[in-house]
């Protein structure tokens, strides 16, 4: 079937509305009609490949929610109307250790991103959800609890969302931990609210004032300038773990140091050039850990949307029409978004 996306057809070109083909719905397929779409670092990052490796023409999108418009024979877990959603993974082997343990985003043989990945589906590689519909496999579609008016606000959990949440459960964060999460943008406003809701007590690391009161209206317990060397010092040897969202070239030791014994700090973001190589002897002489994480497995991704749906955690959103998607971009590039853009794909009909 022909339907409308956007998409760039050049690393240097805008995005534009264009036509793509999705394929019909097999026995285990479902097909999803897009109702909204997050705006991830990733899509920016993939249109303008930056990170090598961009086929083109390239729909972006990986934070996609919308209804189910029609299921293949073989589909018992999803019917038509049903509220869906998909996120960074349309499929993975099934057969390795990663994928037999529920970790799909670990798969040994690769997982297929929602966009830019190869697919024997037309043209070769996948395309995302800047786009009216697609078609996954069943198992990778998650089923959405929220009420019916937070959908838009939804979309950043499958992506965003998990993100952070995967490593907050992982490394334990709960009641009676110290949690600090740095940097306050589309992944670490997620990281303060799910360790919110956690339990946890939340510490947001910032570099401006000015997101002072946002940070604590997000749910932070306290905040901290970490420019500020004084008020750093005072939380020295303190956190049981440190969830770090910032992706720009930063020195680690700043927040290694206030790590407890056996604390953790764990990166989900990949710096476009390296950190300075942190200092050895603070992590030898308190076991500290630096990790690093990746998303999370499908049954794990179920797992967060319906904790933040019985905990009334959605993301911070501005919702945008689909042909203000560069001038979103130009916007989140300079941190300018409070905290994630969404498309709303019912634009793309216009
Ligand atoms: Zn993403
Ligand atoms: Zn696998």
């Amino acid at each position: 079937m022909t339907i409308k996306a956007y998409g760039a057809t050049a690393a240097d070109k805008p995005l534009e509305s264009m036509n793509i083909e999705r394929r019909e719905p097999g026995a285990r397929d479902v097909q999803i009609d897009i109702a909204f779409c997050g705006v991830c670092h990733s899509d920016l990052h993939t249109v303008r490949s930056e990170w090598g490796g961009t086929v083109y023409p390239c729909i972006p999108g990986h934070e996609i929610v919308g209804h189910v418009s029609a299921v293949g024979g073989d589909v018992t877990a999803f019917k038509v109307g049903d509220v869906v959603g998909v996120g960074c993974m349309v499929d993975s082997c099934q057969h390795c250790d990663s994928c037999a343990e529920g970790l799909e985003q670990f798969c040994e043989n690769g997982f297929t991103g929602t966009y830019n990945a190869a697919t024997p589906d037309a043209p070769g590689y996948t395309l995302g959800g800047y786009s009216q519909r697609i078609v996954v496999d069943d198992r990778f579609v998650l089923k959405i609890r929220h009420s019916a008016e937070q959908l838009a606000a939804v979309a950043p959990l499958l992506c965003a969302g998990i993100t952070t949440y995967s490593p907050l459960r992982h490394w334990k964060a709960g009641p009676g931990k110290k949690v600090g999460i740095v940097g306050i943008g589309g992944l670490g406003h997620m990281g303060v609210k799910l360790a919110h809701a956690m339990g946890a007590h939340v510490v947001a690391f910032t570099t401006s004032e000015s997101k002072r009161e946002d940070a604590r209206a997000l749910g932070a317990d306290e905040v901290i300038n970490s420019r500020n060397t004084e008020e750093m010092g005072a939380h020295a040897n303190s956190f049981d773990f440190i969830l770090n969202t910032v992706a720009a070239s930063h020195s680690l030791d700043a927040f290694a140091t206030l790590l407890k014994r056996d604390g953790t700090m764990t990166l989900v973001g990949v710096p476009e050039h390296p950190h300075p190589s942190p200092d050895v002897s603070a992590l030898i002489f308190k076991r500290r850990s630096i990790a690093g994480s990746l998303i999370g497995g499908i049954a794990e991704t179920q797992e967060m949307l319906d904790f933040c749906a019985e905990h009334g955690v959605v993301a911070d959103i501005e919702m945008i029409r689909m042909d203000e998607i560069d001038k979103a971009y130009d916007r989140m590039q300079r941190s300018d978004v409070k905290y994630r853009f969404v498309i709303d794909n019912a634009t793309l009909a216009a």
